[in-house]
């Protein structure tokens, strides 16, 4: 607005908006992934997405080189989006898979996508029964990180309350710090807390 004078409101009402700032211009949920995989190293996250969700994850994470990923994307082709294919039993297979070959994942998330939201993959019911499969070893859980639902940090939101279901039961009062931090942060921070004299506070996501 440099150089023009302000507008009475009424007026400003009627201009054709021609940009709008905020949430809307940020990556969709999926780029959780990048600080949540670092933050919980028994965990894998399976993208059930398109190659672009694919590109997305490699390009924000770049590619790991030395290291086992953990996390990956199914690619859903065109059969699975024009309903030919059945999604379902080919992610269960992958999964099937993936479990087989990696002993050390014990938290196996299925991620929604854009794609799989269009033609409505039910990925609880694929978590619930995948669960039910690999117990006790792996704990399976779903969540959207796809842009309709999520944009950014929203997608770690929809991660975290995922696992909250399945945390343990406690009668005692708790300070639960949510989202995750560096675990350097994460120490000073409880730390302080415990210094002012707010002891066993809890984070989500946990390290194990
Ligand atoms: S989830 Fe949607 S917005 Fe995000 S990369 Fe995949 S297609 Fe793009």
């Amino acid at each position: 607005m440099t150089g023009t004078a302000a507008l009475p409101l009424a007026e400003c009402r009627d201009l054709p908006v021609l940009r709008q700032r905020g949430q809307h211009e940020v990556f969709c949920g999926l780029t959780g992934i990048i600080w949540l995989h670092r933050k919980m190293p028994d965990a894998f996250f399976l993208v059930v997405g398109s190659r672009t969700c694919a590109h997305l994850l490699q390009s924000a994470a770049g590619v790991m080189i030395f290291a086992e990923p953990r996390f990956g994307t199914v690619i859903l082709e065109v059969t699975d989006l024009a309903g030919l294919a059945d999604a379902h039993a080919s992610l269960e297979r992958e999964v099937d898979r993936l479990l087989a070959r990696r002993g050390d994942i014990r938290r196996l998330f299925l991620v929604g996508s854009c794609p799989s939201e269009v033609i409505k993959l039910d990925l609880s019911r694929a978590a619930e029964r995948l669960s039910a499969r690999h117990a006790p070893r792996v704990r399976v859980l779903n969540y959207s990180g796809s842009g309709i639902e999520t944009t950014f940090t929203e997608g770690e939101d929809a991660c975290l309350a995922a696992m909250v279901p399945a945390l343990p039961a406690t009668d005692d009062a708790q300070l639960l710090i949510a989202g995750a931090l560096p675990d350097v942060v994460e120490d000073q921070m409880l730390a302080l807390l415990a210094a002012i004299g707010i002891s066993g506070a809890v984070v989500l996501p946990s390290r194990r």
